[in-house]
């Protein structure tokens, strides 16, 4: 690969975190991932931020303190990772999917608003609506906030819980991503905006949604590990409220994740020079469809989409092209309704059904962009693209 489609950026820092975190003898979760939590909770202004294993594992905790069982349902997207909708099936609840806006990759709050006033008619099931602001650019929430307000009971509230896997640093007058709804679920995989190798953090200022997260991370203890040895309350004692999970986030990668947030801010600032490079190299490309530029988007990843009807060739040909010319390219998302195990769960779930989500998924290819990227890096992935343009360009 002559640019590679992503690089981690970890440095001396890092490495000297994980070394301290192996000599004290303390690994698993305890003061390192407290510390993160405080600045992770203080960065995005939120009351508090527990630190898990994953988004994933952080998204069926969110559901699970939301209320989200049998019985109950979840609105989210079809244009996102698979687990956004496969941990509320853990749960056991039903998934319905609201299909993005025409021009751009957010769930349509009229397609949400059509699915909540049916559901008010059969039993009010929904608990949650689930966002995500998909490569950093933010979906409506303050339609999306609307909605769910409107559509609460009395006795059952409906939650939105943002999975922000994409949206770290992404912030607009309103406050950071992932502090818009009632509960944050942010990511910190490998080639996330910042990472831990796996790990994530979930946000809220619902003190008893809090609470539950805390416990249910681990075993559905009513202590951590960490207040056991250094609280003066007898180690071995604690209580057990729910057969709970185990999510918590280790000091080991909580160490690296500290590092990694202090350099936040620098990796938002370099890929938005890079995007600001893409826009203006592509913006006279009537063969590209450039991403949406909403306020205070992260820019974790550059989408891009082919115009099929100026080309001779498909998304599939093109992005081929691409990568054997030595760009690493990826693809975001495949719808999941194309999924086997989705299709044969909910007939109605197809292609047909959610024109917006598959016409994105059948045209978009994802570029290269990562903090590092040197001016011949971005300056290969600007040519690359063009001249494949050009190539099948409809005469
Ligand atoms: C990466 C990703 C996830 C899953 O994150 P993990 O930390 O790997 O569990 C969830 N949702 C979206 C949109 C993602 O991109």
């Amino acid at each position: 690969m002559k640019v590679p489609f992503f690089k981690p950026e970890l440095g001396e820092e890092e490495k000297k975190a994980v070394l301290e975190v192996m000599d004290s003898g303390w690994l698993t979760t305890g003061k390192v991932t407290h510390e993160f939590e405080k600045e992770f909770a203080s960065y995005v202004n939120s009351r508090h931020a527990l630190a898990v294993n994953s988004n994933t594992n952080g998204m069926i905790l969110a559901l699970e303190a939301c209320g989200v069982k049998n019985g109950t349902a979840v609105i989210t997207t079809p244009y996102t990772f698979v687990s956004t909708a496969a941990t509320a099936v853990h749960l056991g609840a039903d998934v319905y999917f609201a299909d993005i806006e025409k021009d751009s990759y957010s769930i349509d709050p009229a397609k949400i608003e059509e699915i909540l006033k049916k559901d008010a008619e059969n039993g009010h099931k929904v608990r949650a609506i689930i966002p995500v602001h998909i490569a950093g650019n933010l979906c409506n929430m303050k339609k999306i906030n609307e909605l769910a307000k409107k559509y609460s009971l009395p006795d059952h509230k409906i939650y939105v819980i943002e999975d922000a896997a994409h949206s770290f640093p992404s912030k607009t007058r309103d406050g950071f991503a992932g502090t818009l709804g009632d509960v944050g679920v942010f990511s910190f995989y490998a080639t996330k905006t910042i990472t831990t190798g796996e790990g994530g953090m979930v946000t809220t200022n619902d003190d008893k949604i809090a609470k539950r997260i805390s416990q249910m991370r681990l075993h559905g203890m009513d202590r951590d590990a960490w207040d056991r040895y250094t609280s003066d309350k007898a180690s071995w004692e604690y209580d057990i409220i729910a057969p709970g999970f185990k999510a918590n986030l280790p000091d080991v990668l909580s160490a690296i994740g500290r590092e990694q947030l202090k350099k936040a801010e620098l990796f938002r600032q370099k890929r938005t020079e890079i995007v600001k490079k893409f826009n203006e190299a592509f913006k006279d490309c009537d063969f590209l469809t450039l991403p949406p530029d909403g306020e205070g988007n992260a820019w974790h990843l550059y989408l891009v989409q082919i115009k099929s009807e100026k080309l001779d060739c498909d998304r599939n040909t093109f992005a081929k092209e691409l990568q054997s010319l030595g760009i690493g390219i990826s693809m975001h998302f495949i719808a999941i309704f194309h999924f086997t195990y989705w299709k044969e769960k909910y007939p109605d779930f197809t292609a047909e059904n959610y024109p917006n989500a598959e016409n994105h998924y059948q045209n978009t290819i994802t570029l290269p962009l990562w903090p590092n990227m040197n001016e011949d890096d971005v300056k290969t992935v600007i040519e690359t693209v063009k001249s494949v343009g050009k190539k099948h360009h409809v005469r």
